[in-house]
């Protein structure tokens, strides 16, 4: 929030925000230790078709095995990653461990192709290095290109010009799938992602959360209805796929395949787990 503040206001001594300060800098201090000792997990979640309830693809989502502080979800540390540039080197060991774990599933369920849904930061979609990274990491993993997803938000696609959005084109040219992650929470612009290479949306939680929110006749709920209705049918006309995110409630699932979007992700259909209970779950073990 330091940035939020803008420049040359004065900021107010506040002992418990220097107490913060202090604990996210000893959190951004061990990062790349942590790296180095192996402190860090990749979990997935399944991502499943509307039509037919089968999990077509997991979300690689990374976790950081702490040592004193347990078991640290991303929110803890991927912003301090971002903000000291170890979030390229962190987010290449994602990708890898996740195109690994996906090659292996292939290997095992060839007929289920589970695609892997990679995140994707800002600055690893800047790094001019990224495309060659993406390449060498789908062929020492053996994936085929075609089952990676590598996840955008629309902050770091938005304005995207010169050699970033020629990497985007590169790496749809390799047959990556490219998605735009928690859209409807920033600019929304579809006439302008549809010049980019993407495949896919992932309709953010809070359109997902609105719909028959209170039951089906409450207005707010048939508010957030129509905006999804809307924005499927936009996604669509520009041939997009749409997975809806943050599924909690059968009922939720219900509607959003009444309304068209090809693929949800949420708590109701799964969890993120370990990699192990992708495999079981594909085994078709309960
Ligand atoms: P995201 O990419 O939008 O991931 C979805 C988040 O929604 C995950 O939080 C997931 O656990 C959570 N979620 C799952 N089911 C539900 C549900 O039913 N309801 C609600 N409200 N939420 C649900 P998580 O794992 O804490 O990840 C948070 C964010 O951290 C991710 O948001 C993503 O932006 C970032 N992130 C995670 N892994 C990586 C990574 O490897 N690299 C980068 N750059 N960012 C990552
Ligand atoms: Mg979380
Ligand atoms: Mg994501
Ligand atoms: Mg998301």
């Amino acid at each position: 929030w330091a940035k939020a503040e803008g420049r040359g206001r004065w900021a107010v001594y506040d002992p418990e925000r220097g107490a913060r300060d202090i604990a996210r800098s000893a959190l951004a201090a061990g990062l790349p230790a942590a790296l180095e000792r192996g402190e860090f997990v990749v979990h997935y979640q399944p991502i499943v078709s509307l039509l037919d309830s089968t999990m077509v693809a997991v979300e690689a989502l990374v976790r950081w095995q702490h040592p004193e502080l347990g078991l640290l979800g991303p929110d803890a540390f991927i912003g301090l990653a971002e903000e000291t540039g170890l979030i390229v080197q962190l987010g290449r060991w994602v990708l890898d461990r996740a195109c690994r774990d996906a090659r292996g599933w292939l290997t095992e369920f060839p007929d289920a192709r589970l695609v892997v849904s990679v995140n994707l930061a800002a600055r690893q979609a800047d790094d001019p290095a990224i495309v060659a990274t993406v390449a060498e990491v789908l062929s020492s993993s053996g994936l085929p290109a075609d089952l990676l997803q590598l996840e955008l938000t629309e902050s770091a696609v938005m304005g995207t010009a010169g050699e970033p959005l020629r990497s985007l084109h590169r790496l749809s040219d390799l047959g990556v799938r490219l998605a735009i992650d928690d859209f409807g929470t920033g600019y929304s612009n579809l006439a302008y992602l549809r010049r980019l290479p993407i495949h896919s949306l992932k309709l953010a939680g809070p359109f997902v959360e609105g719909i028959r929110a209170d039951g089906p006749d409450s207005p707010a709920g048939h508010r957030d209805e129509r905006i999804v209705d809307a924005l499927v049918r936009l996604a669509h006309a520009v041939e997009l796929w749409v997975t809806a995110e943050a599924v909690e409630t059968a009922a939720q699932a219900e509607l959003l395949r009444a309304l068209r979007c090809d693929t949800g992700q949420g708590r109701f259909f799964g969890p993120p787990a370990p990699a192990d209970e992708i495999t079981a779950r594909l085994r078709g073990e309960p």
